[in-house]
């Protein structure tokens, strides 16, 4: 079958790859309904993170089962499911508390920028739902998988609350996804983070009440101004550079928490100043298993639509445009038919 590959700096390609099977007896094989370029696949493609061995690309996923091993007891053939770009088995300590993404058995999921793919620890990682989907609801429950997942994991770490005022730093897929979290949990005004008209649009639709073009000192300064001078309740922060998380420390108030799902490249902090400061961090990546029957109910009731994060669908052989669009900024995030 075709899959994508991702050679070195700028170099991903559709080809030929090994047919995915069962390996253990916890795995499941499926065949993807969809599959979509994440913003994180950025840092290798541009050479951010060292690529040293060809990858197989792909943590996003849903579609239907088509094998199980013979320990598998929760999933079966011919069931329409969603998963976790973190593979977790839903029981240990650290799942049991809702914290999947640390499982003690944790693996990340792979390959899945394909028509089919293995999924290792099956039972904990992936939920079924009773019916197949329509067929216009797999954009947005591709989305569950980890970009809303992602958002909304930022939105329950920074402790949004009906009522609050919450400032999102970062207008790629998932601070849109952050938006759209903060709104469902009743957030009162919603500051989007955005200098791009489209993204701009895009948040305001998901339920942004105000948009903050000002960066750095001047952004921090802007979100000061919104509040009367307090400071954000709960801040999401989905980029991962040193001035996104420096913004969004400093656009939180005191007693505030700081949600990061940005993967951190080069992001220091100083321990007196971040004492003196008082505000609370909680990130890391989003134990999305936790978030998915809820956000699969959502979407199956229509109550959410952030598939609408897709704003270019392209076949999978056209996956290394997929990867430049996004890469050039011409594409917030790109679904791959598979
Ligand atoms: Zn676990």
């Amino acid at each position: 079958m075709l899959g994508t590959i991702l050679h070195g700096p700028r170099d991903v390609r559709c080809e030929e790859v090994p047919e995915p099977r069962i390996q253990k007896p916890t795995d499941a094989v499926i065949r993807l309904s969809a599959s979509c370029v994440c913003g994180s696949d950025m840092w290798p493609f541009r050479g951010l993170n060292e690529v040293t061995q060809p990858m197989a690309m792909g943590h996003e996923y849903c579609g239907v089962v088509e094998e199980v091993g013979s320990a598998v007891t929760t999933v079966k053939p011919g069931q329409f499911v969603v998963g976790s770009f973190c593979l977790s088995d839903n029981t240990c300590p650290h799942c049991r508390r809702g914290f999947q993404s640390s499982c003690v058995q944790r693996e990340f999921m792979s390959g899945a920028q394909a028509p089919r793919a293995r999924v290792p620890l099956a039972d904990g990682t992936l939920v079924a739902t009773e019916t197949l989907p329509p067929d216009d609801l797999i954009p947005s429950l591709l989305a569950v998988s980890d970009v809303l997942g992602t958002g909304w994991y930022a939105a329950d770490a920074a402790r949004v609350e009906p009522g609050s005022t919450v400032a999102v730093v970062g207008d790629g897929a998932v601070g849109l996804m952050g938006v759209l979290a903060a709104k469902e949990m009743g957030a009162a005004r919603i500051f989007a983070m955005s200098r791009h008209e489209a993204r701009q649009n895009l948040a305001l639709e998901f339920g942004a009440t105000d948009i903050v073009t000002e960066r750095g000192e001047a952004g921090v300064e802007a979100i000061k101004r919104l509040t009367n001078g307090v400071g954000a309740d709960s801040v999401l922060e989905c980029v991962g550079t040193r001035e996104a998380m420096m913004q969004a420390i400093e656009a939180a108030r005191p007693g505030a928490m700081v949600g990061y799902v940005g993967v951190p490249h080069g992001v220091e902090l100083d321990g007196q100043w971040l004492f003196f400061s008082q505000r609370g961090l909680l990130g890391g990546p989003a134990p999305v298993r936790r978030f998915l029957p809820h956000l699969i109910d959502l979407v199956l009731t229509r109550k959410i639509d952030p598939g609408k994060v897709f704003d270019l669908k392209i076949p999978l052989a056209d996956v290394a445009e997929g990867y430049r669009a996004m890469d050039e900024r011409r594409a917030i995030k790109t679904l791959l038919q598979v």
